[in-house]
């Protein structure tokens, strides 16, 4: 058996797209105009991915408004918001840079997806010729959507969080039903969750165990057979090329991280300062059998924020290296994060969305080329 690799989901949106998604949020293009674009986009991903190698692919997000809101909202500006939600919540992350991302309130209940992952799973399967996979938001992002302090009139927290794990075990439901292979549960809030930053007051509520225990109430819904397939990224955030919470130690997120009975880990890891000792930290806390399943950790080996392409030569030295502490056969390849997890994301560091989307996919050739050298070295292939 060969290592196995796969991305997190995300490419840079082209900017045609981006443009069509401000002109329909501005009006003046009707809604099948941007479902044209979006169809190109997503074409144009799974081809270029497909070229690659790669063994699965994804249709970038091209139709997401976000890795997190696509259940929610249709645009980051808020066209399409569902039911029972306003615009001014607060703030998911503020950035490195210096930018912030915000979510929107929870006004009532009940709460329910507008839009669940296998409608545009759906149509990436119809467009591609190889298994696709699809990444899923976690309910513990979805769950800040709850005001921090106050209660929702009529609607208890508890309430709220039973309906929210509903709605994340049948958004996976219906990806594994529609044809994924694989199904990643994204979990950027956690890291951040380590984080105290007054400015954004929920990360100094040491909600990192409730994150953890929300995630583990979906991941129950589902067999060890299925949680094979099921996995949880994690990052440090990555939105216009800048992160949330590089700063924090992994030491404080991987021994709760684990605790989630997922059987394969999406870790942020090319863009650590001390690779070995988060490898480490890996092969310590990673579980041999999480209720029923091996724990697999796929470990980050190209950093989607640096325009620079890693070589094959660099992603097979990593998983060599990982593999003094990490069993080979709980041993993957991955991107330390989706290439554009937010719609509208000019790529700074690489000049353009368009020539960020060309960068990708030779990182991504990278890693599928690397990932398969060191099959090759390490006796596995
Ligand atoms: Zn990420």
């Amino acid at each position: 058996m060969s290592i196995p690799t796969e991305n997190v989901g995300s490419l840079p949106r082209p900017t045609k797209l981006q443009q069509a998604i401000a002109d329909y949020d501005a009006g003046k293009i009707d809604h099948d105009v941007l479902v044209a674009e979006q169809d190109a986009a997503c074409l144009d991903s799974i081809k270029r991915m497909e070229a690659t190698g790669s063994p699965m692919v994804t249709d970038g997000e091209q139709r997401a408004s976000s890795f997190a809101t696509y259940p929610i909202t249709d645009t980051l500006a808020g066209t399409g918001l569902a039911d029972n939600l306003a615009a001014d919540g607060q703030y998911f992350a503020i950035f490195e840079d210096g930018h912030h991302r915000q979510l929107p309130r929870l006004t009532g209940g009940p709460f329910r997806y507008k839009t669940y992952a296998a409608d545009y799973l759906v149509k990436a399967i119809d467009m591609a010729s190889k298994p696709v996979k699809q990444a899923v938001i976690a309910p513990s992002m979805l769950a800040l959507l709850y005001p921090l302090d106050q209660d929702v009139p009529g609607y208890r927290r508890e309430a709220f969080e039973e309906d929210l794990v509903d709605e994340c075990a049948k958004d996976i439901r219906k990806c594994f039903d529609a044809g994924a292979v694989r199904v990643s549960i994204d979990f950027t809030e956690g890291r951040l969750a380590c984080k105290n930053d007054p400015r954004n007051p929920w990360t100094g509520r040491h909600m990192l165990n409730h994150f953890i225990d929300l995630n583990n109430r979906v991941l129950d819904r589902f067999s060890a057979e299925e949680r094979i397939n099921i996995g949880v990224h994690t990052c440090p955030g990555g939105d216009c090329d800048s992160t949330h919470s590089a700063d924090v130690d992994y030491a404080e997120l991987l021994p709760s991280l684990f605790q989630i009975d997922a059987g394969y880990f999406l870790i942020q890891l090319a863009s650590e300062p001390d690779k070995e000792r988060v490898y480490k930290l890996c092969g310590e806390h990673s579980r041999e059998d999480a209720n029923g399943v091996p724990q697999v950790c796929f470990i980050g080996v190209i950093n989607p924020q640096n325009p620079e392409v890693e070589t094959p030569e660099q992603v097979c030295a990593d998983l060599v290296l990982a593999s003094q502490y990490i069993p080979k056969e709980r041993l993957g390849s991955t991107d330390d994060c989706g290439f554009s997890p937010f719609s509208i994301d000019v790529k700074p560091k690489h000049g353009s969305p368009d020539f960020a989307r060309d960068i990708a996919f030779q990182k991504i050739k990278a890693r599928v080329d690397g990932t398969r050298m060191a099959s090759v070295e390490l006796g596995m292939a």
